[in-house]
């Protein structure tokens, strides 16, 4: 009985091959449809950087699809509030979304593995890993209970550790700290005896202004100068210990994405892709600039965290990292191949990236 199933089947495909005015044998897929889409962020809309890049991945898939899949872009709050980006998506509300996965942490837990994880990996390590290393697949495995297809969206390179109203020489002045810092980084500032918060970027200034946190993170010099944090803050301090890469994510609703064509996903892979790298390459052009305007025309008050405030909140975040590799089945397997990965890496980094920039620098610098 199945080998003549199978056969029927096969006439019938045949039938349909040699047919040309039959209809894609897919069914409910239409080549000539056009698609009208939303998408919907946690960014001010077309905040620099973060917001622009969901626009020109709806401007390149346009073009790509030539109009066939028309994306319009929500800034936060115009659709959905910022921080429920994820379940609008989820739940079909939107069709896709623009963030950052660490925001989800509460809901997916491991997300924060797919945003940034302190000391963890650089913006070209955590490409790596995603594309060529098995990590998109586990964040794939981590977001299909909530019908959600995860995409690298974007990457700002290392941030900065963020504006402080005080200074910080001891890991002792992390404590009774009231600092705006999502994800792992948070919860290492939790155990330094700090109190983290999660608040959308568009909030703020107005929240270290009003005296409801003491101390932020953000980005890095491009970004924090267009929120204007160094009016807020006295001290601006590095390097960014806890988002040392961090990876802006693209997720699609898995329902809305099974609905297309295969060439109009193949597109969103794409357009993902390039916007991706086109991020990372816009953070490292511009932060350049910000970071001397902050300086030298703003007189920000640039500081390095002290070595051993640097090692006591590398062993905080192993203890965090660890602890949250022991929560599901899932976040061992995460943390198991980060950290394959990271060691990796490192080693090779050593004698290649880090090599190379200690050898273009001139001895007395
Ligand atoms: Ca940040």
């Amino acid at each position: 009985m199945r080998k003549l199933g199978i056969v029927i089947i096969g006439l019938l495909l045949t039938a349909c091959g040699s047919d040309q005015s039959t209809p894609s044998a897919v069914g409910t897929i239409d080549a000539e449809r056009t698609y009208n889409w939303k998408l919907v962020t946690t960014w001010p809309k077309n905040y620099p950087g973060l917001g622009t890049a969901p626009e020109t991945f709806a401007d390149l898939v346009e073009r790509m699809s030539a109009g066939r899949l028309q994306v319009e872009v929500f800034g936060a709050g115009q659709l959905v509030p910022a921080m429920e980006v994820f379940d609008a998506v989820s739940q079909g509300t939107a069709e896709m979304g623009h963030g950052a996965a660490y925001y989800w942490a509460g809901k997916a837990k491991g997300a924060a593995f797919f945003a940034a994880v302190p000391f963890g990996l650089n913006a070209q390590e955590m490409n790596a890993w995603l594309h060529h290393g098995g990590g998109l697949e586990l964040w794939r495995e981590l977001y299909a209970p909530f019908n959600l297809i995860p995409f690298a969206g974007g990457n700002t390179g290392v941030q900065m550790a963020g504006w402080f109203n005080r200074e910080i020489n001891s890991i002792e002045d992390l404590a009774g700290l009231k600092m705006r810092i999502p994800g792992l980084g948070g919860d290492v500032i939790s155990l330094a005896g700090g109190t983290s918060w999660n608040i959308a970027g568009g909030d703020i200034y107005t929240a270290m202004q009003t005296g409801v946190i003491d101390a932020t993170e953000w980005v890095g010099p491009y970004n924090d100068l267009a929120f204007g944090l160094h009016q807020v803050a006295k001290y601006y301090y590095y390097p960014g210990w806890h988002e040392p890469g961090v990876m802006a994510e693209l997720t699609v609703n898995a329902d809305a994405y099974a609905g297309l064509p295969e060439d109009l996903q193949t597109i969103i892979e794409v357009a993902a892709r390039a916007v991706n790298q086109d991020m990372l390459d816009e953070y490292t052009a511009k932060n350049n600039r910000a970071l001397v305007d902050l300086v030298d025309n703003h007189g920000v008050d640039l500081r390095r965290l002290p070595k051993p405030v640097l090692a006591q909140l590398r062993r905080m975040s192993a203890q965090v990292v660890d602890e949250l590799a022991a929560e599901t089945e899932l976040t061992g397997r995460i943390a198991d191949s980060v950290k394959a990965f990271k060691a990796q890496a490192m080693a090779y980094h050593v004698i290649s990236e880090q090599a190379y920039n200690d050898a273009r620098r001139a001895d007395d610098e």
